[in-house]
């Protein structure tokens, strides 16, 4: 990273060229490494954390071959190639509790599903297959030799690599690890940001408004956006837009945390100071995104902290925090892929104002219509200081760079809010 803006996304002044987002991303995601050290935790609470190792499995699992169905099982060389075969019930296998005798020629097992195939049966049918005629099971014809059986190991083998380094632990992962009988496993320790808003016009709840100040809102947007990737947080408070001030909780900032997260000035206003001070402190990687909103984005590194200047605006703060903060602290939390949200595609119910030359992320409110097809309309309200239009989207519409105007009925990609598994 050069230590002055790169003059391909910088120069020209504020008017001049801007990054595009996807190269953008690229330079951060260039920056990102996992972050050096783990921790061993039990299973449960390793959740929503990334693991610094391979899992290797010691057992197989299932641990033996069992039956996928309530039925009866035999060796399927017993059963009649056409029609019925009649045979005798010499036993209960159910789960948990093995038929341990010996089922000789003409003879099945009552089994349900889960319990241990008896020695020398291949074949499971199922009761609804079977009639009883006292101890004789009578099977109906049409059976296959080793249908109804999970083979001993078929999820994981013993030996086998059961979840790799850099899989995030989601409720599905908490299970297989458990089905291994592990208990405890090592992941990456949590980055730690630090963060903090600037602006002198800015106050924080519980404190009277005087002329001219508003609450600070963004850094309870931030904390619940930070919070919510499961990092560590440093709430570093408000601090006033003065370049002592600035530069202060900038090296406190990257004495604590592992990424220094801003709002507020990175515009050219005369009270704006983050980006001069980054270009000081540390290094500028670029400072304009052709992006709206978000286009005076500033990213960077302050020692060996990644740093990066979000704009004030309560929108533009949310916007860039999803295309690239946390793509970036995806990746320190030792995720191999990091990637914006994931996107589909919806028709527009309406047509959208857009301006060719930047990537526009609009608010957007995505349902379906009578035939299950996905449309969206924009929220009324679209300015970037217009938090309460985050509220009322459930997506981002997000219509790229060399797009203009889209009429109603064009497909547009978009970024929905809800997440799950
Ligand atoms: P700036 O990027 O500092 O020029 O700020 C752009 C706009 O966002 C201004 O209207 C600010 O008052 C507003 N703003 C800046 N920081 C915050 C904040 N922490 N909470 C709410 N609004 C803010
Ligand atoms: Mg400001």
């Amino acid at each position: 990273m050069s230590s002055k803006p790169d003059s391909d996304c910088c120069s020209g002044g504020p008017a001049g060229p801007a990054l595009k987002v996807a190269d953008a991303l690229e330079r951060v995601l260039s920056e990102a490494r996992p972050v050096v050290g783990a921790e061993t935790l039990a299973v449960r609470s390793a959740l929503g954390r990334v693991l610094c190792t391979d899992i290797v499995s010691s057992i197989d699992v299932p641990s033996h071959t069992n039956s996928a169905m309530d039925g009866y099982a035999l060796d399927g060389k017993e059963l009649v190639a056409e029609g019925e075969t009649r045979m005798h019930v010499t036993g209960t296998a159910a789960a948990g509790r093995p038929f341990a005798g010996e089922v000789g020629a003409g003879q099945c097992v009552r089994i349900m599903t889960g319990a241990p195939m008896p020695a020398h049966t291949d074949t499971v049918v199922m009761q609804e297959h079977v009639s009883r005629d006292g101890e004789t099971a009578i099977l109906q014809g049409g059976q296959r030799t080793g249908q109804n059986v999970r083979q001993a190991g078929e999820d994981i083998g013993a030996g086998d690599v059961a979840l790799r380094v850099g899989t995030l632990l989601m409720p599905a992962e908490l299970g297989i690890i458990a089905s291994l009988g592990v208990s405890e496993v090592s992941v990456y320790r949590r980055p730690r940001v630090a963060f903090f808003s600037t602006g002198d016009e800015l106050k924080s709840v519980g404190e009277p408004l005087d002329t001219g100040e508003i609450y600070d809102s963004n850094r309870y947007t931030l904390y619940g956006m930070l919070t919510r990737l499961g990092v560590e947080i440093v709430d570093m408070g408000v601090v006033r837009d003065e370049r002592d001030a600035v530069e202060r909780a900038f090296a406190e900032a990257a004495s604590r945390a592992d990424v220094i997260v801003t709002s507020g000035g990175v515009s050219v206003g005369d009270a704006d100071y983050v980006t001069e001070i980054l270009e000081q402190a540390g290094s500028v990687g670029f400072w304009k995104v052709a992006m709206q909103p978000g286009r005076p984005l500033t990213f960077g590194r302050v020692g060996d902290a990644l740093f990066f200047g979000l704009p004030g605006n309560p929108i533009a703060v949310m916007v860039t925090f999803y295309q690239f903060v946390q793509p970036a602290l995806q990746a320190l939390a030792g995720i191999p892929d990091p990637a914006p949200p994931p996107s589909v595609s919806a028709v527009t119910a309406e047509p959208l104002r857009k301006k060719p030359g930047r990537r526009e992320y609009q608010r957007g409110v995505l349902s379906r219509d009578g035939d299950g097809r996905l449309f969206v309309r924009r929220t009324e309200h679209q300015g970037s200081g217009i938090l309460s239009s985050m509220s009322v989207a459930n997506c981002f519409i997000v219509l790229p760079e060399d797009s203009g105007p889209v009429p109603e009925g064009d497909e547009v990609t978009v970024q929905p809010f809800v997440t799950f598994v």
